[in-house]
């Protein structure tokens, strides 16, 4: 292999600064040869997180992870060192902080009356068994695009399986039946555990602290160049031969058209499609304003290349329908102020950090919150507090506040929230609440044919590859950072040619204990 190629990564999500790292670690190419082109002024893509106390911390998404399956993304932070826990990885780091705050989520659902409801139960009927046993065993080629609420009837929508496991993952009825029935194979673990959330795993803080920026951290000493504010608007393609190579990627980059010349043996990966691209956060006072892919542009380079290439895939089947695809979601810093937090302890009978998600399942905007082990920030002062929520449906009326979730600011949040809670207004007095609004959010959800998904490395292709959440890998699972790193991972293997497996998808759902306590569960 020649160690001299040059590797240009469109995009610094978590996708491409781990291909980065597999390259380094594993492909023995230097740091120097790699450059990440991206287009915000941020790396970490999704997985961001900023703010302060004084003008409220923001992170779009609370993200849990399990040790059981991200198999690619613990293979990867083996080798990268905490930046707070001396002589220790990043896996070793999150592992022992897992041993010490568990998750055993008392308050699971709550119901209008504001009680717990009880979910030892999944509420199922024996026609609901009949027909969630039908689904998880169809064939993905027989199940085509089709969604899940052609599978599953109305009643199975009313279970308390349901509510947990869609609010746990943010499934909606109208979304690919073919990607619910991977969920359930992939993480059956959780299913006779879903109630409790207990097979849930957390960083020690938020995921940009605890997992973008150790990263960064390692691939800069290696001497990775990030090239921010530059967004690449063409690729020039040349296929003389059977494959179609990259020979120049056309860029904007601080406003300023510019050509890269990518060389004979060079690489090029692309993160194609973004779930957060588009989104906008807004404040105490104003809505998110709603942006589109037309205003943001991100989806553009994916439609560009696979016009006329099927082999590149089908973005139209994933950002053609914002109603189908947008929710929103809000974060909560809290000052001086411990109210709040102490009132849904008490409650809940969670420390902050242990309770995994707390869900209104009676709610208009089925809306869930999550408070995270305090701090949640590197920086976070000990007399602040933050949380983090969300909601499937917010393009309806809240209970408590006359207008659609995705039209408020963060003090009708805060106001529908506590009325779910009962809890006085007090308990948020000097609050900053951020609403989100994304508006592609669960595209990769969205019903899909197989060949709507290129491979990491298309068949014709000879130097480009594709990473994200929207490529094709059997069996995995989408809306995870497992599925960006496994693609990274299997992308970078495969055009360096590097003699060592990415680790397999480990096969709980073939395990006769797994099945027989998710039998159970589901009798119960
Ligand atoms: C609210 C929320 C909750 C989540 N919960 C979980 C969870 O519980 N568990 C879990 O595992 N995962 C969760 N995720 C998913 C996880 O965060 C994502 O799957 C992952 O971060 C996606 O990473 P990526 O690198 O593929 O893409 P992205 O992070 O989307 O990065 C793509 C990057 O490419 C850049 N880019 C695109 N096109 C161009 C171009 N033409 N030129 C230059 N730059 C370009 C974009 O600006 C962006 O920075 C959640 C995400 C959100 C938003």
């Amino acid at each position: 292999m020649n160690k001299q190629i040059k590797a240009f990564l469109i995009g610094g999500g978590i996708g491409n600064l781990a291909a980065a790292a597999f390259m380094i670690r594993d492909g023995k190419i230097a740091g120097k040869n790699i450059s990440i082109l991206e287009a915000s002024a941020l790396t970490g893509g999704s997985l961001d997180a900023g703010g302060n106390p004084e003008s409220g911390y923001s992170f779009r998404g609370g993200r849990m992870f399990t040790t059981d399956n991200y198999e690619c993304t613990w293979d990867l932070f083996k080798t990268i060192p905490s930046l707070v826990t001396k002589n220790k990885s990043v896996f070793e780091e999150t592992v022992e902080f897992n041993e010490l705050y568990r998750s055993n989520a008392q308050a699971r659902l709550v119901d209008r009356r504001r009680a717990k409801v009880p979910v030892t139960s999944m509420g199922f009927s024996m026609d609901n068994r009949l027909e969630l046993l039908k689904l998880s065993n169809a064939d993905e080629a027989d199940m085509g695009d089709s969604c899940i609420s052609e599978w599953l009837s109305p009643s199975f929508f009313e279970t308390e399986f349901w509510y947990m496991w869609v609010t746990t993952f943010a499934f909606q009825p109208w979304h690919s039946a073919v990607e619910f029935k991977r969920y359930l194979h992939r993480f059956m673990k959780e299913f006779s555990r879903i109630e409790t959330l207990a097979g849930v795993k957390r960083t020690v803080f938020n995921q940009y602290d605890s997992l973008v920026r150790p990263l960064m951290h390692w691939l800069e000493a290696e001497g990775v160049q990030f090239v921010m504010d530059c967004t690449v608007t063409d690729l020039r393609l040349a296929n003389d031969s059977e494959l179609i190579t990259v020979t120049g990627i056309e860029c904007v980059r601080a406003g300023q058209k510019t050509l890269i010349e990518v060389e004979a043996g060079d690489l090029v990966f692309f993160q194609n499609g973004s779930m957060t691209d588009a989104s906008s956060i807004g404040t105490m006072e104003t809505p998110p304003v709603k942006l589109t892919k037309a205003n943001s542009g991100g989806w553009k380079l994916w439609e560009k290349l696979a016009a006329g290439r099927p082999s590149f895939g089908n973005p139209a089947a994933f950002n053609s329908c914002i109603a189908q695809s947008f929710w929103d979601s809000f974060a909560v810093t809290l000052k001086y102020n411990p109210a709040f937090i102490d009132q849904l302890t008490r409650f809940s009978t969670n420390l902050p950090g242990t309770g995994g998600l707390v869900t209104f399942k009676d709610s208009n905007w089925l809306m869930s919150i999550v408070v995270p082990h305090q701090p949640h920030f590197a920086s976070q002062p000990d007399n602040v507090q933050v949380f983090w929520g969300y909601a499937l449906s917010p393009d309806r009326i809240g209970n408590f506040v006359a207008k659609p979730m995705s039209e408020c600011n963060g003090a009708d949040l805060l106001l529908e929230l506590c009325g779910h809670l009962r809890f006085d207004l007090d308990t948020v007095q000097g609050a900053i609440c951020l609403p989100c609004h994304m508006p592609y959010i669960t595209s990769m959800f969205m019903p899909r044919l197989h060949s709507d998904r290129p491979l990491p490395v298309p068949k014709e292709s000879n130097n480009l590859a594709f990473i994200s959440q929207f490529v094709e890998i059997a069996d995995d699972v989408v809306f995870t950072v497992e599925y960006s790193i496994r693609a990274a991972q299997m992308a970078v293997y495969q055009l360096l040619d590097i003699n060592r497996h990415v680790p397999p998808i480990t096969a709980h759902d073939k395990s006769v204990k797994v099945q027989f306590e998710a039998m159970l569960k589901s009798l119960k």
